[in-house]
């Protein structure tokens, strides 16, 4: 026996019916971005590992535990290749390398694309899994902020998925963040015994991160610290206050969470994240957050910066049972094999005017053509026989409304085309 092969663990295969969902998805997110002045970039799947390292951060989850090494051809000159495994460090590399600052103060990219991690792979959790991303680079003002939330919870709307939840929080300034960081890592040294192992090297490395680590003991002793509000200057206060309000102009609900701080380095000020309770454990459609420093740090001039991500397979995942995608119109039938050149002859005048259409390529009977017609949920079946070739005319069944007529051929295609009538 030969080996069958199935597909890697953490990857999915995406159905006709799932594929389906996942353009209409990506149409409908694409016609959203146009609309709020987005522009797509389409970005290499491969990337020079420090692009990632030095961006989100050497001591975190992605960086540590999920970088997708690639093997190097014999012969090339070293560097590390890694599959990427999100966007928004990727595209500060390509702004930066084509110097887009130089161009303009401000600019609004999208992307739709495939990310990788090596995560032990579980519900909701992939090793291959699609982004819809937005990054905005030129700008600290909240309304920015305000815009890329709003946009993020129009696109869950838009593609259905009806029930969710945005999750608000700020991490302050870089000082902010670095003075909180110094806190905590005096706070746990003394209770590491109480955190789980990932948190045990966290505490010293890059503590904040124990904040919304999901591990119940973590919790536990999280909340005994009441921490409260999150530790921010004056001014990081006024601002995350301001697009609070902002947000609720916008008539925008949001659950303030002092704890929630993702687990990219490169955040700063405002983060959020868009959960689902269909979701399970792994619950965040999306996140998305303000990163003021991560310019500078790839090496260029200091802009201010915000973005999201929201994952394909986890919004399908929300939406549940999916819809049937769209059936084939009309079916053209043989009443036996000599007339199947007619039957191409029409099956391709009826294509040329976009209808979608099908006929027989496995030799079936009459009746059995029939049948696989109604299998496709074909509404029209054209019936070509000896008689009505020499007709010069076929025979148009209407499978909704059990009827049939002898048509001229133009006649025929008339009818199929009408979609609004019956
Ligand atoms: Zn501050
Ligand atoms: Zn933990």
């Amino acid at each position: 026996m030969r080996k069958l092969y199935s597909s890697i663990r953490g990857t999915c295969d995406f159905s006709p019916l799932q594929a389906s969902s996942f353009y209409s998805i990506t149409h409908r997110t694409r016609e959203i971005f146009r609309i709020f002045g987005y522009q797509e970039i389409i970005l290499p799947l491969l990337e020079e590992a420090g692009v990632f390292i030095r961006g989100v951060g050497k001591n975190t989850d992605i960086v540590e535990k999920q970088l997708f090494g690639v093997a190097r051809r014999q012969g090339e000159a070293k560097s590390d290749v890694v599959l990427r495994p999100e966007g928004t460090a990727q595209v500060v590399r390509y702004y930066l390398q084509n110097s887009l600052y130089k161009q303009s103060s401000f600019h609004k990219f999208f992307y739709i694309g495939p990310m990788f991690r090596g995560e032990r792979p579980q519900k909701g959790r992939l090793r291959q899994f699609h982004h819809i991303g937005a990054e905005a680079i030129g700008s600290d003002s909240i309304y920015l902020d305000a815009e890329l939330i709003s946009l993020a919870l129009h696109i869950l709307d838009e593609v259905g998925v009806a029930k969710k939840e945005l999750r608000i929080n700020t991490l302050g300034c870089s000082s902010d963040k670095e003075k909180f960081s110094k806190e905590l890592q005096k706070i746990f040294a003394s209770k590491k015994g109480k955190l789980c192992q990932d948190c045990q090297k966290r505490a010293a490395l890059n503590p904040l991160r124990i904040l919304d680590c999901k591990q119940a003991q973590c919790r536990k002793l999280i909340e005994s610290l009441h921490l409260g509000e999150a530790r921010v200057c004056a001014q990081c206060k006024r601002q995350f206050h301001d697009l609070l309000s902002l947000l609720s102009a916008l008539n925008i609900q949001y659950i303030y969470e002092p704890y929630l701080v993702r687990g990219l380095d490169y955040y700063t000020h405002s983060v959020f994240e868009i959960t689902s309770k269909e979701l399970g454990s792994q619950d965040a459609l999306g996140a998305g957050g303000r990163y003021n420093s991560l310019i500078k740090e790839l090496g260029g001039p200091d802009v201010a910066a915000a973005g999201f991500a929201l994952g394909i397979e986890r919004i399908l995942l929300a939406l549940g049972e999916l819809k049937h995608p769209e059936t084939i119109r009309a079916f053209i039938a043989v009443a036996d094999s000599t007339l199947m050149p007619d039957a191409l002859a029409i099956l391709q005048k009826i294509r040329a005017k976009g209808i979608s259409s099908e006929m027989d390529y496995c030799d079936r009977s009459l009746k059995a053509q029939l049948r696989y017609a109604q299998k496709l949920g074909a509404r029209f079946v054209v019936i070509v026989g000896q008689e009505e070739a020499k007709d010069n005319c076929v025979t148009l069944k209407d499978m909704e409304e059990s009827f049939q007529e002898k048509l001229s051929l133009d006649q025929a295609i008339a009818k199929i085309h009408n979609r609004g009538g019956n």
